[in-house]
């Protein structure tokens, strides 16, 4: 699409978004009587208007029911967790019964690695992305000494080459054969949080699997943001949190993939609980755990209900939206504000602003990270009084991320124009 660096063209686009009308059914935080441009949909997503009304309906049949809830809340709490796969398993592109909501997300990469991180003297390390996520960081370091070995020798970060900021591929699979049958698990982001770069997670999971190890995501920063096909691609486990991408409320409850091989497999070593064992006889209290065969065999505790109804608003809208008109208006989305942060580069002396993120757009999803290589702090103060809300990271960098849900093309214009202005 040819773009152009006006209002005009950006209000036109917003005219004719098939999606425009979604931000109305969002708070949108207000800066000086206006709509904020709220570029932080990666780090706590908005909250929709549906969202007080899924939560008071869960308040007001315990209320009214008290433990009778269980059984007769119109969406009865035991088997609460049950209207997730449904929506959920198109969203990360998977088998229903591969997928359970429980718990928060490094909880469950904890649980996962109990399951798929089971060293020997071997087959041992782990690979992942270097930079990953600071809590992915410790659980792996964690796990590793948990096993007994030393993380600086069982946890192998795949670096980029000097000068660059993102991975490229091959460097990622000819370190996994590099490494081979000393290799116990392959554990990358699905999309990085720091450079926005989206790793081809089917090419890392089946050279993962070329060596006999397992491969799992962190889709914190993927999961309602990018296209996934978990199955498909054969990865073998994934989690994600649902306060991100997918504005389930802060903190809420989390997401977790299990390929079906694995779950249907009793014998599979995890930590138990009696949520995840066979419903038949759950309440008979018996010794002797029976795992659910799907992924539901690794829940431990029953449903958080409250968070879950938050989740649950926020899914239907989703399914409302259609995963692929979303896919398609992020694409349109990040490709604008690629061209206009090009155009502002373009009408300075020098650049003002590198953008880390992978311009391909096979490689990224809404995020945009950018490098201030002038005034960085002046720009990112300038923003923030100006109603832009974006995330600062030391040294210099700022990023965006424009959602198709409840961001607009004006919105990115604007924040194009702010930069400028603070440039001039
Ligand atoms: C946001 C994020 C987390 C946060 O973990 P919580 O357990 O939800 O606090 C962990 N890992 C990654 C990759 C993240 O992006």
């Amino acid at each position: 699409m040819e773009y152009r660096n006006t209002p005009d063209f950006a209000r036109e686009l917003d005219a004719r978004d098939l999606l425009k009308g979604y931000r109305k059914k969002f708070f949108i935080p207000q800066h000086d009587g206006k709509d904020a441009v709220y570029f932080t949909g990666n780090s706590l997503g908005l909250q929709a208007r549906t969202t007080s009304r899924y939560v008071q309906q869960e308040l007001d049949d315990w209320a009214r029911l008290g433990v009778e809830g269980h059984f007769l809340a119109k969406n009865p709490w035991l088997p609460y967790h049950e209207i997730f796969p449904g929506q959920l398993s198109k969203i990360v592109g998977c088998h229903e019964n591969e997928v359970v909501v429980m718990n928060q997300l490094t909880v469950n990469l904890h649980l996962l690695m109990v399951s798929f991180y089971r060293p020997n003297k071997q087959r041992y390390k782990i690979i992942c992305e270097a930079k990953a996520f600071p809590s992915d960081q410790y659980a792996f370091e964690s796990q590793a000494r948990y096993h007994g070995f030393a993380p600086a020798d069982a946890v192998i970060e795949v670096h980029p080459r000097d000068g660059g900021h993102t991975l490229r591929t091959e460097d990622i699979l000819s370190t996994i054969k590099q490494h081979g049958d000393s290799i116990a698990v392959v554990l990358f982001g699905g999309v990085n949080y720091y450079t926005g770069q989206l790793f081809d997670m089917k090419s890392i999971t089946a050279a993962a699997h070329a060596v006999g190890a397992y491969a799992g995501f962190d889709l914190a920063h993927a999961a309602g943001n990018v296209e996934l096909h978990l199955h498909e691609w054969d990865v073998d486990f994934a989690c994600w949190c649902s306060y991100k991408y997918l504005n389930s409320g802060p903190g809420g409850v989390a997401g977790v993939y299990i390929h079906e091989r694995h779950s249907v497999n009793k014998e599979l070593p995890r930590f138990a609980g009696w949520w995840g064992h066979t419903k038949e006889t759950r309440f008979q209290m018996e010794k002797g755990f029976e795992p659910i065969p799907t992924a539901e065999g690794w829940q431990l505790s029953n449903a958080p209900v409250l968070s879950m109804a938050a989740h649950k608003a926020s899914l239907d809208i989703f399914e409302e939206a259609g995963i692929s008109n979303l896919h398609e208006k992020r694409k349109r989305l990040s490709g604008y504000l690629h061209f206009i942060l090009d155009d502002i580069n373009g009408r300075q002396e020098k650049k003002v602003v590198e953008v880390i993120t992978p311009a391909n757009e096979s490689e990224r999803g809404c995020q945009v990270s950018m490098l201030m290589l002038k005034r960085g702090k002046e720009i990112f103060t300038e923003l923030s009084k100006q109603g832009v809300i974006a995330d600062w990271r030391e040294p210099n960098v700022i990023r965006v991320a424009p959602v198709p849900l409840y961001n607009s093309f004006e919105d990115v214009w604007r924040f194009g124009q702010i930069i400028e202005s603070t440039l001039q």
